[in-house]
């Protein structure tokens, strides 16, 4: 039989091959996964009692003859008769797999989806393919030809007594990179890993010990003895794990096989995961999958080891932006749905309602399995905070509801290494961190040794310090600030202790407005004016003369401008400091009480360049000056 195609243009192919997808190698998960499906409707007649003799052997075989230029995939599923590929192949808009799932529906989940023009892709790689099918019905063999036109040839073939399909892809000249072992070995492993039933591709070697061949070795007694000779063995390969640990119940499996199946999944990364979660959701949308917590650390690399997405143990795509909320993007893992529509565009993906159902859902797993742990063994808990830490930011930073959910087991960390909840952590600090405006005050530091100093100070007053140091604190903090109703953050290194929890009781002054005046120029000449605010307050005597302090809104607006919050304004602003004089100190009232001009000025410099010292503030010329200067003094 001869015949035309059923296609609207006059020739189709070239459209196929051009526009119809943008990556070519995806044929072969197409002819793959049709040559899996008829193999599992086989099986889904076996079970029903409906198949006449026997199954026998099901593996899907995939065959490269580079002499003939073919790449051939076979299997023994249940073929077609002249009738099938008329109309499933020939009739291209009609779907043959439609049929078969009204009629067997409640075998449905083992049947794969959809993917689009399926069998034609072959012609994006192909000039001339060949179909040769027999089916499992008693019917002769059919062989099929079509060379890349809108012709095709169909004659009864005899010779094909084997039940099954082979598809036979004479590969075009332009796309000889598919007729190279490694290539289709890289494919079959990157899209068909984990299909469900057995693929073989060529042969792979193992060393066994031989049967025949023995070689004498030392007993270890003064005597010998023969041992088996190591050999070579070829055997079939199979390139698949028909069985991954997504699809098993959770209760058959160990920590160790989650762990097994990371690194299945992810060879190249060799550190394990925290922990797990396991999805299984049949309604109102079907989805599994296996989403891992990798340890993130300070750095948020999305890119590597990305969530690999699958519909019905088909891989699809390791993009998985849209499907599941940006946070989420940072966890490794698998997820399998049916109910995600494949090849159709990014935006159209996220304005999907089954995708946003799976967003969210995947989303609140999360939050709950997050919330479990914090509830069954916190100590645990606790050990993992700092890999999770950026996570549990991120997330709700940028997902309302997480935010919401984790508001409950999101943990602060103090400079003793102290874990807290916020609502305890707030029990804590209330009676003597509330500041004149009923504000809790929550300290800071970003770098334990950088602010050593500062911390110390606040300690000595019985407060408690926060050491805060992801990329994401000033965001973090700020959306802190807007949940908690009368909370403020304050970095222990933005004021002098007096004033980063103001009290009612303040600090007699020992200068007067007037000497503070007459002061204030005098120090003001030392200091570059541009970059340092010269401040008097009124301090305990024993504190430090002059302190430098950065105002808590510029650094973290300029922090938050720096990680893009979208503040760039404040990301151009020069760097500026407070310099603040401890009117009380015995070493300012001499400044003010010294009557030869050279020394009062030499006095402020060597108290600036101390301040600036203790802030890692003061570098080069400066410093060597300095160091001049203090040698000389002590001589
Ligand atoms: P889809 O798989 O999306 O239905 P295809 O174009 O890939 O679209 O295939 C069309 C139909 O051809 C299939 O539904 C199936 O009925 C039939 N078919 C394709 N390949 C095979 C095969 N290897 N064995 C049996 N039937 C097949």
């Amino acid at each position: 039989m001869n015949g035309n195609l059923n296609v609207q243009t006059e020739n189709i192919f070239p459209v196929i091959k051009k526009f119809l997808y943008s990556d070519h190698e995806i044929f072969l998960r197409e002819l793959v996964s049709n040559a899996i499906d008829a193999t599992q409707k086989l099986k889904a007649l076996s079970a029903r009692g409906e198949l006449n003799g026997e199954m026998g052997d099901l593996t899907v075989e995939v065959e490269l003859d580079t002499k003939k230029k073919t790449l051939t995939i076979k299997d023994h599923g249940i073929g077609m008769t002249a009738e099938e590929v008329e109309k499933y192949i020939n009739q291209i808009a009609f779907s043959g797999a439609t049929d078969f799932l009204d009629k067997y529906k409640d075998v449905q989940e083992n049947l794969i989806g959809h993917f689009g023009l399926g069998f034609y892709s072959a012609f994006m790689v192909a000039d001339k393919v060949e179909i040769f099918s027999k089916s499992h019905k008693d019917a002769p063999a059919i062989h099929w030809t079509c060379e890349g036109d809108p012709k095709f040839e169909m004659v009864e073939d005899p010779k094909h007594t084997e039940r099954g399909t082979n598809i036979v892809l004479h590969i075009a000249d332009d796309c000889k990179e598919f007729l190279e072992e490694q290539q289709i070995l890289q494919l079959l492993k990157k899209y068909c890993r984990f299909m469900p039933v057995a693929i073989r591709f060529g042969e792979e070697s193992v060393w066994v010990d031989s049967d025949t061949e023995f070689d004498e070795v030392d007993d270890g007694n003064g005597g010998k003895e023969m041992k088996p000779k190591r050999v070579e063995k070829k055997q079939p390969r199979i390139i698949n794990n028909t069985e991954p640990a997504w699809r098993k119940s959770p209760s058959n499996l160990t920590d160790e096989d989650y762990k097994k199946f990371y690194h299945e999944l992810y060879p190249m990364n060799f550190e394990d995961p925290l922990f797990q979660i396991h999805l299984n959701v049949d309604y109102p949308f079907n989805l599994t999958g296996i989403l891992y917590f990798p340890k993130v650390r300070k750095t948020i690399d999305p890119t590597r080891n990305k969530i690999q997405l699958y519909c019905n143990q088909v891989f699809v795509t390791d993009s998985v932006e849209g499907v599941v909320p940006d946070y989420l993007m940072l966890l490794h893992g698998v997820l399998d749905s049916p109910d995600i529509p494949l090849n159709v565009s990014r935006s159209y993906l996220q304005s999907d309602g089954n995708v946003k159902k799976i967003s969210s859902h995947i989303s609140k797993k999360v939050a709950d399995k997050l919330e479990e742990m914090f509830k069954n063994d916190r100590k645990d808990f606790e050990n993992k905070w700092d890999d999770i830490k950026i996570f549990v930011e991120y997330g709700m930073l940028t997902d309302e509801k997480f935010a919401e959910r984790a508001m409950k087991f999101v943990l602060l960390k103090n400079t003793e290494g102290q874990f807290f909840s916020l609502n305890d952590y707030r029990e804590k600090i209330a009676p003597l961190q509330t500041d004149k405006d009923k504000n809790v005050c929550y300290l800071y530091a970003n770098d334990a040794d950088e602010q050593h100093a500062y911390i110390a100070k606040a300690k000595a007053k019985g407060y408690d310090v926060l050491l805060m140091d992801s990329v994401l604190t000033p965001h973090f903090i700020n959306m802190l600030e807007q949940k908690k109703e009368k909370s403020r953050f304050v970095r222990v290194d933005a004021d002098t202790i007096e004033k980063l929890i103001p009290h009612e009781d303040s600090i007699p002054e020992k200068l007067t407005k007037e000497q503070q005046e007459q002061l204030k120029p005098i120090i003001e000449a030392e200091l570059d004016k541009q970059k340092y605010t010269v401040q008097m307050e009124s301090l305990e005597s024993d504190d430090q003369p002059m302190i430098i302090t950065q105002s808590e809104w510029m650094r973290r607006y300029k922090e938050m401008a720096a990680t893009g919050g979208g503040m760039s304004f404040y990301g151009d602003m020069p760097e500026s400091y407070n310099l603040v004089v401890n009117v009380n100190h015995p070493l300012i009232e001499q400044v003010l009480n010294e009557a030869d001009a050279d020394k009062q000025k030499s006095l402020v410099h060597q108290l600036t360049d101390l301040a600036l010292l203790a802030n890692g503030l003061l570098k080069g010329e400066a410093l060597t000056e300095f160091v001049k200067r203090s040698v000389n003094l002590i001589k």
